[in-house]
């Protein structure tokens, strides 16, 4: 079913590119969704802050002395500023329109910002914040995991799927605030096996809104034994 469901949208979109060259989504030039140009100019995000207070600049994100002992998280990585409407309209193509030629260049955006500050840390493990399976045969992939694969084959970083599982479907999280998302979220990510303490894991998602689901997701991680978690998100919610 699933196959005939790829193979269905692949001839969809080679007619498609035939009729309706790829536009850049910025400058309108043919080719790509968005051409180098454009993507260079996206601005990446220089100064992070605590993902709890969300005040105090940090350098990497990492949870502030202040608000130390109230996350599972060492911090959250965000690499682009949020305000940027072709950012969106990428995110939102590669998410909702099937569009996952666009993986590339938000991998590569990613790894821009990233690796300048991560990448000399050894083990470092990214682990993509899994789907419901309903919602990932909805959609037909998992946008998270399609990226940790290509930051993988870029760069020095391992990357673990099917080790954290999303085990309940829960609400949709779009009027709810933190606490009541992550209410929302208990117990609704559990971890295959056993983690390796002396690791540095990498929860990847897309939008970081409250920091929720992260959140839920680095407490399974430290529940299976892993000691240094950090998230890494494309984008800041609104
Ligand atoms: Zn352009
Ligand atoms: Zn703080």
């Amino acid at each position: 079913m699933k196959n005939i469901f790829f193979m269905f949208h692949k001839l969809k979109k080679t007619l498609l590119d035939l009729f309706f060259p790829l536009r850049c989504v910025a400058c309108k030039k043919e080719g790509a969704w968005i051409c180098k140009n454009c993507l260079n100019r996206l601005s990446l995000r220089q100064i992070q802050t605590c993902p709890i207070c969300k005040s105090r600049p940090r350098d990497f994100g990492e949870v502030c002395d202040f608000c130390h002992g109230k996350s599972n998280l060492n911090g959250i990585f965000v690499v682009a500023e949020s305000h940027q409407q072709v950012l969106r309209q990428l995110i939102h193509k590669f998410k909702y329109n099937f569009c996952q030629e666009v993986s590339i260049n938000l991998a590569e955006l990613i790894l821009r910002n990233f690796s300048q500050h991560f990448l000399s840390t050894e083990n470092l493990i990214l682990i993509p914040v899994p789907l419901h399976p309903k919602r990932e045969r909805w959609r037909g992939f998992n946008q998270s995991a399609l990226l940790s694969s290509l930051l993988g084959s870029y760069s020095n970083m391992l990357t673990l799927k099917n080790v954290l599982l999303r085990t309940r479907h829960t609400k949709s999280q779009m009027k709810l605030k933190r606490q009541q998302r992550l209410r929302n979220l208990e117990d609704a990510f559990l971890v295959h096996g056993q983690l390796d303490s002396k690791s540095t894991y990498i929860l990847l998602d897309d939008i970081v809104t409250t920091g929720a689901t992260l959140e839920a997701c680095a407490k399974a991680l430290r529940a299976a034994g892993a000691r240094q978690v950090w998230g890494l998100a494309l984008s800041r919610g609104t």
